[in-house]
């Protein structure tokens, strides 16, 4: 770790900047939570203060930048739902790739070098093969992939020109909460399919709808690559270490490997729950490809990461535990 080990956390009060606060926090750093708390939550940040601003707000990110003097950054930040990016691209255009141009000329004005920025699976769009390296090629199919892809390049560029080094960490499905039960998934509107399930598990919702059983898959559901949020975390300290040892920018995947159908999930969440889970058959969400499955050997290899909590038991217990504490 440098000798300045206050790094500026946007999106710090959401679900995946929390769990880096707290593994920032136990790993001898300051995280300090930059969130307009439009998505975040309050009582998400527990591990270093709270700055309620936006990412598109250049005087409020100088004023916190001069506050605190932050050595890095970590870049959770964003819209991230699928849909809603389609029916109104400008949205997502704005707040992802404006706003993070917005950080990223903040960050050269204040000479702060280094950020772990929050990319996505979805930059590949509807995989050639699987699992899916670094260099398959990225052909997002909807706004939300497009946004990050771009700031992808925009980091690229800053690179090249300023000397702004970047990890970007292409995460397949963050599911799971802090094993120690601080934070978790709570997103309004919710959608993805573990907490949806584990909602009908508690007779919060009636049922859980599955999008589709006619894929060319062994149980016709869709297989996704469910990782860890605690895992992710760990891979973002791992990933400023890099950083902070001189490396130069590169992305890296972060998935279990596994692939597991819709099916195998809700199947899983009946045994974790000892519930009853009622089910409804959908028609095919649009933009689903059948299966996504990291190959994410780069990220083990070179930034020693190992998921500790890989099996799709521990990440639904770890989720049920938070759900049932709320
Ligand atoms: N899914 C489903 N019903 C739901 C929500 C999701 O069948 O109510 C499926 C979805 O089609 C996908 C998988 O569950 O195959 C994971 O979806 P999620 O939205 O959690 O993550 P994504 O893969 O879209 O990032």
């Amino acid at each position: 770790m440098a000798d300045n080990n206050t790094i500026l956390v946007t999106g710090g009060a959401g679900y995946i900047g929390s769990h880096a606060c707290k593994t920032l926090a136990q790993s001898g750093y300051i995280p300090v939570s930059y969130d307009n708390l439009i998505y975040g939550h309050e009582w998400a940040v527990r591990w270093g203060p709270l700055e309620i601003g936006d990412i598109a707000d250049r005087a409020k990110l100088d004023e916190v930048i001069r506050k605190y003097e932050p050595a890095a950054v970590m870049h959770f930040a964003a819209f991230a739902y699928v849909g809603e990016s389609m029916e109104n691209p400008g949205k997502y255009y704005r707040n992802n790739v404006f706003g993070t141009l917005t950080l990223l000329e903040a960050m050269r004005d204040h000479r702060i070098d280094k950020i772990v920025f929050s990319s996505t699976c979805a930059t590949y769009g509807i995989p050639d093969n699987i699992p899916i390296a670094e260099n398959h090629p990225q052909r997002p199919i909807n706004p939300y992939g497009h946004s990050k892809l771009m700031i992808e390049q925009i980091l690229r560029d800053f690179e090249s020109a300023h000397g702004l080094r970047s990890v970007a960490l292409r995460y397949f499905n963050a599911a799971g909460a802090d094993p120690g039960g601080e934070t978790g998934e709570a997103h309004d509107p919710e959608t993805h399919l573990i907490p949806l399930v584990l909602d009908a598990a508690a007779g919060k919702r009636p049922s859980i709808t599955l999008f589709g059983n006619d894929y060319d898959t062994p149980d016709g559901t869709c297989i996704r690559d469910y990782i860890h949020v605690t895992d992710l975390a760990r891979a973002h300290v791992l990933a400023l270490n890099l950083l902070e040892a001189g490396s130069p920018g590169t992305a890296y995947n972060l998935g279990n490997g596994n692939g597991f159908s819709v099916r195998q999930v809700i199947d899983k969440a009946k045994l974790v729950t000892g519930k009853n889970i009622p089910e409804k058959m959908g028609a095919r969400r649009e933009g689903d490809p059948p299966a996504l499955i990291g190959d994410s050997t780069r990220a083990i290899n070179e930034l020693g990461w190992k998921p500790q909590f890989a099996s799709l038991e521990e990440i639904i217990k770890s989720a049920w535990r938070f759900h049932t504490s709320r």
